[in-house]
């Protein structure tokens, strides 16, 4: 990698420490005729090991000047398949009719300046996904997996615990990327679950950002367009009242006043 000029502005850091490629990988258990997709492949470390441990990789990489250096770093691997484009504006169920495949993964080391765009992207398209693993910087995962009533606990993680169980699995040191970042990392799994019923998932979603607008503020400051006394209704069955604030309430709570509130 002598002659390639990395690029802060796509999150270039690259994983250097083999080991950990390993750690992310090994643990998973595939299916037969797996398909993975990685998003953001960088020079290849993992989409390699990517390639020896699933059936198919589909991987995605924005930077043209990468395609020589990974295509020669893959050439063993025919069932490794990269596409050169911004995974955000990929039509990801029409990239994903050339396979037939009947477990699908999601296996990243992630562009951190475009996270959370990354996994909206992926829960709106509905995939049938068995597991999606990322890197992540270390306090987004705190914030992933927050427990109620901590200051990590946010609009974040009721929507990715709406969607998933969320497991931290460990920490990456800094030291183990190059160029350096500034900050360690983490390795979180999301596992589909049984979701609990909402009646309007775009309203839902409205009313847990709604929710947290403004931290310090109680749920009667935030939610000043919304039927209050039906939302009160619901937090006393639970033994709170309109001066709660946001990061009290588990994400049933949130399902709860959504379904009350929505028709
Ligand atoms: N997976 C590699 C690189 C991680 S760095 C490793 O673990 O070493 C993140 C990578 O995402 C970079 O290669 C960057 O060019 C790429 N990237 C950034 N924005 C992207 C986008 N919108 N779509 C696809 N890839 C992107």
């Amino acid at each position: 990698m002598s002659d390639f000029r990395f690029k802060k502005k796509y999150g270039q850091n690259f994983l250097i420490d083999k080991n950990i490629v390993n750690k992310i990988v090994s643990t998973i258990d595939v299916s037969s005729k797996s398909l993975v997709i990685e998003i953001g492949c960088g020079d290849g470390k993992l989409t390699e090991v990517l390639g020896s441990h699933f059936n198919n990789v589909l991987g995605y990489e924005i930077d043209t000047e990468l395609k020589d250096k990974l295509n020669s770093n893959l050439k063993n691997y025919s069932n490794v398949n990269i596409i050169f484009d911004d995974f955000l504006r990929r039509d990801i169920k029409n990239d994903l009719k050339k396979y037939d495949y009947d477990g699908l993964y999601i296996v990243s080391n992630l562009p951190y300046y475009i996270t959370t765009p990354i996994i909206e992207k992926i829960i709106n398209s509905n995939l049938d996904i068995k597991l999606i693993r990322i890197m992540v910087q270390k306090e987004v995962g705190e914030r992933f997996c927050a427990k109620v009533g901590t200051k990590e606990y946010g609009s974040i993680t009721v929507y990715l615990n709406y969607n998933y169980k969320i497991v931290k699995d460990f920490i990456v040191s800094k030291n183990s990327f190059y160029p350096k970042p500034n900050v360690d990392s983490m390795i979180v799994s999301f596992y589909p679950k049984e979701k609990i019923f909402v009646k309007n998932q775009e309203f839902f979603y409205k009313l847990v950002r709604d929710s947290f607008k403004y931290k310090r503020k109680t749920l009667r400051n935030n939610l000043k367009g919304y039927d209050l006394e039906k939302i009160e209704m619901v937090l006393k069955r639970y033994g709170f009242d309109l001066s709660v604030r946001a990061e009290r309430l588990d994400v049933n709570i949130f399902c709860e006043i959504s379904n009350e509130l929505s028709i």
